[in-house]
């Protein structure tokens, strides 16, 4: 195997783009586009290695009529029914349009025509600060811009409903319109209160909610746009991977767990994206020393039930056909990843939960461990959360009792998230 040489060094190939000496990927020769067939939820429905009962339950689950509520806590009708209701906006969107039903992989059918000529809201800089405004307003937690990277859009889309039994999907072009000149990367929190009891079905809420309040704003996002007379294409799962261009648009660092950790909310976030060809300017990967502490910490390989991620150096070689060829990183293997949530009938964000990063950074404390993590004195702040910070699960039956506890009034004020 292949492990990283050296910190950010990479010989310029074919491949390469400037920015990936920021980033810290490190693009092979032998990189090769990403195929949405190839992704383990596609090929949970075509491929025998992932398709299984267990597989079909999983997704129908998530329809309340199929949920399947037993009796352990965190898996009855109570967790059922809110779960699949935070989901129910992120997948109902996608299926306005007749004949629609592809769920949270599909592409927006919901761009509508806007003004008929560009509307000038001045030079990049300052259209990104109103692009920016905008996107908070319509409920982005984190908003970051990218410049278009072609290696970020998918080979081939895939479209569940054209599968034959027994058959590979036929290649189908991404919808992506022509010209696309910036990626404009939102954010979503997923809320810490939920994501403590994983693993539970009450716990997908908070993907769930994630989810749909990301379809929201970035649907919405694109119409400011196209209503100031650019080209704007929402995208969700339908384009690409978001986690390289989050990075790109310096929302956080790439992590060990293979997701994206934020200075606000760690990796407890989702991310959609916005393409236009909008003039913007792009923004700058960060650094704020998670790569250094994903080094020396392992908390999420140690506790990921089917070890599905890395505990060792990146590596370029991919565990199987649902990873990117030719990229030097950590890579979790999806394979295992999704196989464990078929056996838990739903998802599973342990690596989140657990991750040292997992806080709300909106006190004085959090924000010091955080600068202490990406200090030399790393170690010590691995220490500190280890005997400070709880990061064990909490049983839903807390989450719920926490809730109805004696108030009088509810507002997002007085219940935290
Ligand atoms: S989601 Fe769960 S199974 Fe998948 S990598 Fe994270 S901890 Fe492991
Ligand atoms: S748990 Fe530790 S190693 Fe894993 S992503 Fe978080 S900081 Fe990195």
């Amino acid at each position: 195997m292949k492990t990283e040489q050296a910190e950010n060094v990479q010989e310029p190939n074919r491949n390469f783009r400037a920015i990936d000496s920021a980033t810290g990927f490190r693009i092979s020769d032998d990189f090769e586009r990403f195929s949405q067939k190839n992704d383990a939820f596609s090929r949970s429905t075509w491929d025998p290695v992932l398709q299984s009962k267990k597989a079909t339950n999983f997704f129908q689950a998530y329809l309340m009529p199929h949920s399947k509520p037993r009796k352990g806590e965190g898996y009855q009708h109570l967790d059922y029914a809110l779960r699949n209701a935070a989901w129910h906006m992120a997948t109902t969107i996608r299926q306005i349009a007749p004949g629609r039903g592809e769920g949270f992989q599909d592409y927006f059918t919901a761009h509508e025509e806007g003004w008929n000529e560009e509307v000038d809201v001045g030079n990049p800089e300052q259209a990104s600060k109103v692009v920016k405004n905008a996107a908070i307003m319509l409920g982005a937690d984190l908003v970051g811009v990218a410049e278009y990277d072609e290696r970020w859009t998918y080979q081939e889309r895939f479209r569940r409903s054209t599968l034959k039994p027994g058959q590979i999907p036929t290649a189908e072009a991404p919808d992506l319109p022509e010209g696309m000149t910036h990626c404009i990367v939102l954010g979503s929190q997923m809320p810490l209160s939920l994501n403590r009891t994983v693993p539970s079905a009450l716990s997908g809420g908070a993907s769930g909610i994630g989810y749909s309040q990301d379809a929201s704003t970035c649907i919405s996002l694109a119409q400011f746009i196209r209503n100031l007379g650019y080209e704007a294409y929402a995208s969700m799962n339908d384009t690409g991977p978001s986690i390289p261009y989050a990075v790109q648009a310096g929302l956080g660092e790439y992590s060990r767990a293979g997701l994206v950790i934020t200075p606000e909310f760690g990796s407890r976030l989702r991310f959609t994206r916005v393409f236009t060809n909008m003039p913007l300017q792009a923004d700058q990967p960060i650094e704020f020393g998670v790569k250094k502490f994903c080094e020396l910490c392992r908390k999420c390989s140690n506790e990921c039930p089917p070890q599905a991620i890395a505990k060792g150096d990146a590596v370029s070689e991919p565990h199987n056909t649902s990873n990117t060829k030719g990229i030097t990183k950590w890579t979790t293997n999806a394979e295992k990843c999704f196989k464990f949530w078929c056996s838990q009938n739903t998802e599973c964000s342990i690596c989140i939960r657990v991750c040292p990063y997992n806080r709300t950074f909106n006190n004085i404390f959090d924000r010091a461990w955080r600068r202490l993590a990406g200090s030399p004195l790393r170690r010590l702040a691995l220490w500190l959360d280890d005997k400070f910070n709880s990061h064990t699960a909490k049983k839903a039956g807390w989450w719920w009792k926490e809730r109805n506890a004696n108030k009088q009034r509810y507002s997002s004020i007085t219940i935290e998230k």
